[in-house]
Parts: C-alpha cells; structure tokens; sequence
C-alpha cells in the first residue's frame, strides 16, 4: 500500500493516491487489461462470492486500475467512495436511477447538459417519478418546488453553456430539509475549482471526458458520494447495469489526473484574458465568466469558486449568421461540441449541443442565437487572441 494520507494537498493526491503497485514496483500505474480473475481454489472462488475474502471477480463488477482511479478521485473530491463509469452520462443516469423509484420527485434546474436535459424530461417520467424544472438561480423558484417532499436535486454549476453559478449552500440546505439528496453535476468547475460536498451536496457526477481526461482521448464519467450510499445504493445498481469503465480508460484518466492542476490553471488564466479581451471587441455584445465583474453572478462565484474555469460563452452581435462567419474564420481554434481538451474548440450552441429542445426553451436559458461558447485549451494565449481578432474583423469585413 502506497496510498498518500488524505492530509496532502490536491496536486500531491492528483499524482499519487490510489497507487497500488504489483509485486514489480512499477512507477506508473499498472493496466489491468483483464475482464476477469482466476480463484487459487473453488474454496477461495466460494468464500468470495459470500464475501468472506475480498479478492477481484469480474471487471463490471470492480479492476484493479479502476478502483485506482476510483480511489484518486475520491481523496481528490474530499468524497468518501467513487465509482467510475464508461461515460459522463452513465454516471449521471446511475446516480439518480440507482436511487429513484416510483412516485418519487426529482427537482432539477434547468441549465442541464443536453443528455441530463432528456433523462429529467423525458426519460425519468417514464418511470413514475415526477421531474420538476426551475430557474436554477431563483432561490424562490426553489423554495416553492422544494415545499413538497422530494428524493433528489439535480443541478450544474456553472452551467453549460451560459455559466449560470447557482447557490449551492442555500439550494442544498432546502433540499435536505425536503428530504432530498443533491446531486452536483460538476464538470464545469472540475474537482479543482469547487468543492461541491464542502459547500452541501451529497454526490458529485462527472464527465472524466473533459477536464480530467484533458487531451481528448478517452470517454469516462464519475459518481462520488458517502460510502453507505455508494456501497448500498449505487454499487448494486452499476455491478448488475453494467456501465462500467475500461480498465484502459481508467490508466488513461489517471494520468490525466496527474497534470489536471497545471492544465486547470493554464487554461484558467488564459480563459480570463480572452473574456477581457473579447469584452472590448465591437462585434461581441456580451461575454460570461464566472470572475468577471459584470457576470451575472459575480459575487457567488468568487465564493464557492476558485477560479472562473476554462470556458468562455460570448454573444456575436448579428445572431446566427455573424455567429457562423467568426466560427468559420478561426484558423487556430476549431469547431467541435467538445470542451475541456488541450486545443482550444468553440461551438453554436443552439444549432448543436442545444439545437434540440425547443426556441421558448433555450430563450428561457438565455441561449440566443449569436451565442459562442469557447473552451480554451492549452496554446499561447497571444496565439488564440489573434485568432479570435483575425476572425472578428474577418466577420465584420464580410458582414
Ligand atoms: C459532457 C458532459 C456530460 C456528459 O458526459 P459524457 O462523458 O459525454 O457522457 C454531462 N454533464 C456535463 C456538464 C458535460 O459537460
């Protein structure tokens, strides 16, 4: 056992919690590409499956490097268990479906990810359980929802794609007093940035796609929370579901995990500088960063948060069409839906992450249609600014 105490400080415990290391000493971690185990006897195969003896039996249900990952992430996060799984929405779809049941309520904010958007809206109800959507940053919108008895609270903050910062410690402290258990879908902010368990969540979902894989590799999701509901909850609802993460996907997060703070920060004080330098462009009408004094919610932001993230959303005054001639002329920074990766990548989002929920819906989100969200990767950061200008006066000059 090479496990750090849980006393060090994130960046240490990125690097080095969960270590397990075989009898060979290995440096980096071990991949554990196996689906199964062999049992030195039928007695030994026996006694584990009563769970006499804790020793691996099949990769769905744990593997070695996983539960690395699984462990690294838990120390990091401050959480006391963590399950991985093969996606983002895998976990985000285990939390609430490894919890919820007929005729319960789910109360959800609206600024979901598209994908949680429909599990809430459409899939949930299904099932018996009554969803409820509010404006997650009107506390009375809340207040009113949670006045009945309800399970769960889902919400996202900031949120994709407008970085609307909700309230966490004053949500949480409504729900509980509702019954509720909350769920942070935290990607946004990453496990560096907010800690929601410290400001009154009860479980902590990621997408282990962006941030914490970081290079645009590996699809990966995460469930972190107490360890009687993770154990009692979750881990019968995953083991028998079977969304399982790869045990090559697992070594992969876990050495995303090790450059996490210096890609965060990078990113970060880049993010910052373009939300500036964007804010002074004739042709941008509007920027969002979390640290920006004019955000929205500037002040809630400096205190749950350390640090504004690595997504900028700006408005291009001309909607859609001035929209598609900046994304168009941008030679550095390329179009993609993802976020969080190394090379900086910008999107419209309501003609794609939001083009499906309808045009009353994404006005109520703030979503227009001049809209741009860019996630800021890893390149100068003069580099991405010239780009940015090249491609604002490109889109001015052919307006
Ligand atoms: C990407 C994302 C998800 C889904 O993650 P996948 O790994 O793509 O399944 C969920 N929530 C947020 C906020 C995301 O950005």
């Amino acid at each position: 056992m090479t496990t750090p105490h849980a006393a060090f400080r994130p960046a240490t415990l990125l690097v080095h919690a969960g270590t397990e290391r075989t009898n060979f000493a290995e440096t980096a971690e071990a991949l554990f590409l196996t689906s199964g185990f062999v049992y030195d006897s039928a007695e030994q195969a026996e006694a584990t499956f009563t769970g006499a003896e804790k020793h691996y039996q099949y990769s769905r249900f744990g593997n070695p490097t996983v539960v690395m990952l699984e462990q690294r992430l838990a120390m990091v996060e401050g959480a006391e268990a963590c399950r991985a799984t093969a996606t983002g929405m895998a976990a985000v779809h285990a939390a609430l479906l490894s919890h919820l049941r007929a005729g319960d309520r789910l109360v959800a904010s609206r600024a979901l990810f598209g994908s949680c958007h429909w599990i809430v809206s459409t899939l949930l109800p299904r099932y018996g359980i009554e969803t409820v959507f509010v404006d997650g940053t009107d506390l009375d919108q809340w207040r009113a929802a949670l006045a009945t008895p309800t399970a769960m609270v889902l919400l996202e903050s900031p949120s994709n794609p407008m970085l609307e910062v909700l309230d966490l410690p004053s949500i949480a402290a409504m729900a509980h007093k509702a019954g509720a258990l909350v769920v942070v879908d935290n990607v946004f902010a990453t496990p560096l940035l907010q800690r929601p368990i410290e400001l009154g969540a009860d479980i902590v979902v990621y997408s282990c796609t962006k941030h914490i894989d970081g290079q645009g590799r590996v699809l990966g999701g995460a469930v972190l929370g107490r360890a009687k509901w993770v154990e009692e909850v979750l881990q019968p609802f995953v083991r028998n579901t079977g969304p399982a993460m790869s045990p090559f996907n697992a070594w992969v997060l876990l050495k995303g995990l090790e450059t996490l703070r210096l890609r965060v920060d990078a990113a970060c004080r880049a993010a910052e500088q373009l939300a500036d330098f964007l804010s002074a462009q004739p042709l941008v009408a509007r920027v969002w960063y979390p640290t920006r004094a004019d955000h929205p919610q500037h002040g809630l932001a400096m205190a749950q948060m350390s640090g504004g993230g690595t997504i900028v959303t700006f408005e291009i005054d001309g909607g859609k069409a001035a929209a598609f001639r900046v994304l168009n002329a941008l030679r550095l920074i390329r179009v993609s839906n993802n976020l969080g990766d190394s090379k900086s990548l910008v999107t419209h989002p309501a003609t794609t992450t939001h083009m499906r929920i309808s045009p009353e819906e994404r006005a109520r989100l703030g979503i227009t249609d001049g809209a741009v969200r860019l996630s800021v990767g890893l390149e100068d950061v003069l580099d991405l600014r010239d780009d940015l200008a090249q491609a604002l006066a490109a889109a001015r000059a052919g307006g």
